[in-house]
């Protein structure tokens, strides 16, 4: 009910819902009354979960941000969903984000921008600015997002939330709507790490369903974060630093607040080292082309049969006119862009200059990263270049937006998790900026370890 009273209170302005469960406090109360009858539950039964609308669930909507699934109904939840529902957490509502995850402002969505708490004049970062901003505005305790260059960890670094993208395969994609199958991932938005690292324990493991899920059996997230919070994990830690990565390119409050965090690292015994992963910096040039690749491949689904909208134009309409025309009334400028690269980069003619390239690219920064991590234990980057920026001061130019992903991408082209904690308000605009940290693969305990502890 608090949650629910909060939601009514400054959700007009926040605008991170795009929809609220109307059968939260039933499902609640179902779980008091298992409570009191001495059922033995899960730690998080009855905490409410705010889940970003990419994710499918049968007892509300879901519209990946998108006209073309307005009122979609799915007849079967995501399997992260069904794992929260089997551990009591309550559904709280669906959170608002770019259109089918592109984006990193939540400008994107078809159904109006998301403002972010600490001033609604900004962004909350995107995609998933709802989940983050539901979070930082005391609207949801825990929340789901998908990362899949970044719209996670992003949106927690300008909210001063944590954001977590766990190992490729660590957490099931099944009834998450594709964006770029082989970079998406599934993964928690909150407070504190510990909040996060519960959630994680929840959704991870192997699922059937999903054909790149990993068989592994993953160590309690939850407890180290504890453990972080505890020891003196810190004490002999070696964190990367990337050297070619410049200085100039990020907000000088951000630089700062970086700088700051690698001190106190440093004064709690880490040792700081220098590290060269040359190809990081072409990331962002790989990534925006394969994501469009894969991204135009999964939207074909959306052909006017199968799903949502139909628009059908006057006269005496063939199916492909049909299908054009829902597209066109049903898709926005940015997904309309990314279809256009995709199947242009992927086309007869083009698909080595552009689509091979981008993948041999995407090797280099998997073997830059295999080689730093025999140096380092973790690498340690600002979470993204700037703080939050106004409303519309990019919307207009693409180019300026996927630059803002320098540093979030290249996990998801390599398949490792990272982390983004809240590392301070910058020195020159009094916004949250967030540190990253990356593991290798499956080494998702360290990063809530070396989080906790920072923390
Ligand atoms: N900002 C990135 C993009 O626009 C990240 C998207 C995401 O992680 N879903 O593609």
């Amino acid at each position: 009910q608090a949650y629910l009273d909060r939601i009514a209170a400054v959700d007009s302005d926040v605008h991170a819902f795009l929809h609220v469960n109307e059968g939260a406090l039933a499902a609640a109360d179902a779980i008091d009354a298992s409570r009191a009858a001495g059922e033995q539950l899960h730690p998080l039964a009855g905490v409410p979960l705010a889940i970003k609308d990419v994710l499918v669930t049968t007892d509300q909507p879901t519209t990946s941000g998108s006209k073309i699934l307005e009122g979609y109904m799915s007849p079967y939840d995501a399997t992260v969903v069904a794992r929260s529902r089997a551990a009591g957490l309550v559904p709280l509502g669906k959170t608002n984000m770019d259109e089918f995850a592109m984006g990193s402002s939540t400008e994107h969505s078809a159904y109006g921008p998301t403002r972010n708490p600490w001033d609604l004049d900004r962004i909350p970062g995107g995609s998933g600015g709802g989940s983050a901003a539901a979070v930082a505005a005391y609207e949801a305790p825990l929340a789901l997002g998908s990362d899949t260059g970044g719209s996670i960890r992003q949106p927690a670094h300008v909210t001063g939330t944590v954001g977590v993208k766990p190992t490729y395969g660590g957490v099931s994609r099944y009834g998450a709507i594709a964006l770029a199958s082989s970079l998406d991932q599934v993964g928690p938005v909150t407070r504190t790490v510990l909040d996060s690292g519960l959630l994680h324990d929840v959704i991870a493991g192997h699922d059937p369903r999903d054909s790149t899920s990993l068989t592994d059996a993953w160590p309690s997230f939850a407890d180290a974060a504890r453990e972080g919070a505890r020891g003196d994990v810190l004490k002999g830690l070696k964190v990367g630093v990337i050297k070619e990565l410049p200085d100039s390119g990020f907000q000088p409050g951000v630089a700062a607040s970086f700088r700051a965090s690698l001190d106190l690292l440093e004064a709690n015994g880490a040792e700081i080292v220098e590290i060269s992963t040359p190809h990081f910096e072409y990331g962002v040039a790989a990534y925006y082309l394969i994501l469009p690749a894969e991204a135009s491949s999964n939207l074909a689904k959306f052909d006017s049969v199968r799903f949502g909208l139909r628009v059908t134009p006057d006269g005496n309409p063939t199916v492909e006119d049909v299908m054009s025309a829902t597209r066109d009334a049903g898709f926005g400028d940015e997904v309309k862009r990314r279809i256009i690269l995709g199947t242009y980069a992927l086309s007869a003619g083009y698909y080595d200059a552009y689509y091979g390239s981008a993948q041999k690219v995407r090797t280099l920064i998997q073997q830059d990263f295999d080689r730093a991590f025999e140096q380092v234990d973790v690498i340690a980057t600002p979470s993204a270049p700037t703080t939050a920026f106004k409303i519309g001061e990019r919307i207009d130019d693409p180019l300026q937006m996927y630059l803002n992903d320098v540093t979030t991408i290249p996990a998801n082209l390599a398949g490792v998790p990272g982390i983004s904690i809240p590392s301070g308000l910058a020195d020159d605009d009094g916004l949250p900026v967030g540190i990253q940290f990356l593991a290798p693969a499956r080494e998702d305990a360290r990063l809530y370890r070396v989080g906790a502890a920072l923390e």
